[in-house]
């Protein structure tokens, strides 16, 4: 007994020891910020890098780099180019993917924005973008080499850094999870509302568990970006807007779809301030909003259901949650039936294991319920009602906070 413990108390004492050294070994305390074109049709993709850039600090994650804790539509992985270990790895979805299920993707090639934040590496780096399709399969991929001295490196967030409050500090700011609301369609007169928005936006997510339990673990602060005129563009009524981002509706000519595509404009006016997880403020009274897994969240702040549509889409960019509803004029085959989709909270009953299966049986409301994901049938949810489903529901499905409490647990334990 005595020889095995001599064994094994030093090898799991040194696996501890490297895993703590992985960010200092591998990385600089700066960010890498790299801006990509994506292009394509509905059937093919193009990633190309646009610019490289470096910020003052890293604010995301310092440990379990070369780990996701979901699989995203996507995803940028940075291997130390001489031993080409991955030393990094996150996950994200984009517009672009979204867009290209739409019928002028048949027909038109376009382009779309990109914008990745990975810890600047002190060494060469080989950094390699993914895409997946909605079969899970990588359909694109790209790699570029990043030389951390490289002169065409562009320094942003050194000076002229966006003003901003800090609405609440993390119990460690070591070891937290930061976001960062960003006014869209707020002049400098309507600052002091857009502080007001952000705070009732930030307590509208505390009001919903898992969030309320581990309120400590986020950090928060308010980017006061200025904007020219109030609101946001509205296509649908032909009135555009000189706004900060450019946000606006009729997203992919879907009414209520808000978003931006101008998302180098979006980092430019974050640089320098301490974000990881966005959530853009949009000074409007229209309903709408959207969200990106690990890109961005849009909302309006003054519609009677904003405060339900902001957490709503924080559960899509920062915990990859689905949509768990589906209408029948509106049913899209986002989900192949003989495909698991990667998403916590849906299910096609084709792999279920991880998901919600530890729930059923001992929740009396747990189970699995047809309608999900835009498909009536097929697709399947683990509750009658959630967040993720309606704006009525006051809670996120015990399914979804499962999922969220896992990916908090990632990011901090
Ligand atoms: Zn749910």
């Amino acid at each position: 007994m005595k020889k095995i413990f001599l064994i094994i108390i030093p090898l799991l004492f040194a696996a501890n020891a490297a895993m703590g050294q992985d960010f200092d070994h591998y990385f600089q305390d700066k960010t890498l910020r790299i801006d990509y074109i994506f292009s394509g049709t509905h059937n093919t993709q193009h990633i190309a890098v646009d610019e490289l850039l470096v910020e003052p600090r890293w604010y995301g994650k310092r440990k379990r780099l070369a780990d996701v804790p979901v699989e995203g539509n996507g995803q940028i992985i940075v291997r130390d180019h001489k031993t080409q270990t991955v030393i990094y790895r996150n996950s994200f979805s984009t517009l672009f993917q979204e867009w290209q299920q739409e019928p002028e993707a048949r027909h038109t090639q376009k382009s779309f924005e990109n914008v990745f934040l990975v810890p600047m590496p002190k060494d060469t780096a080989d950094i390699t973008l993914e895409l997946r399709d909605n079969r899970r399969r990588v359909c694109a991929g790209e790699t570029h080499q990043v030389v951390p001295d490289d002169i065409l490196i562009r320094p942003i967030g050194y000076k002229n850094v966006t003003p901003f409050t800090t609405l609440q500090a993390a119990k460690d700011t070591n070891n937290c999870i930061r976001l960062a609301y960003l006014a869209e369609g707020y002049r400098a007169e309507e600052m002091e509302t857009f502080i007001e928005d952000a705070r009732t936006a930030m307590e509208a997510l505390f009001a919903h568990e898992p969030y309320k339990r581990m309120r400590d673990c986020f950090n928060i602060i308010a980017v006061k970006s200025v904007s020219q005129e109030s609101g946001a563009s509205e296509p649908s009524k032909g009135i555009w807007r000189n706004t900060a981002l450019h946000a606006h509706w009729d997203t992919n000519y879907s009414e209520r779809y808000l978003t931006t595509s101008h998302l180098k404009a979006m980092h430019d006016l974050l640089a320098g301030t301490p974000y990881e997880h966005i959530l853009v403020l949009v000074n409007s009274n229209r309903y709408g909003g959207g969200g990106i897994l690990n890109s961005y969240i849009l909302s309006t702040t003054h519609n009677e259901w904003s405060q339900p549509v902001v957490v709503h889409e924080f559960g899509h960019s920062f915990a990859g949650l689905a949509d768990e509803y589906a209408y029948e004029e509106d049913e899209i085959d986002m989900y192949p039936l003989d495909v698991e989709p990667w998403e916590k909270n849906i299910t096609t009953k084709v792999n279920f294991h991880g998901k919600w299966e530890s729930l059923i049986g001992i929740d009396p409301k747990a189970g699995l319920f047809e309608g999900a994901g835009y498909k009536l049938k097929g697709v399947y949810r683990g509750y009658e009602d959630c967040r993720m489903r309606t704006n009525e529901t006051p809670e996120f499905c015990p399914a979804c906070q499962k999922a969220t409490q896992e990916l908090i647990d990632f990011y901090i334990q």
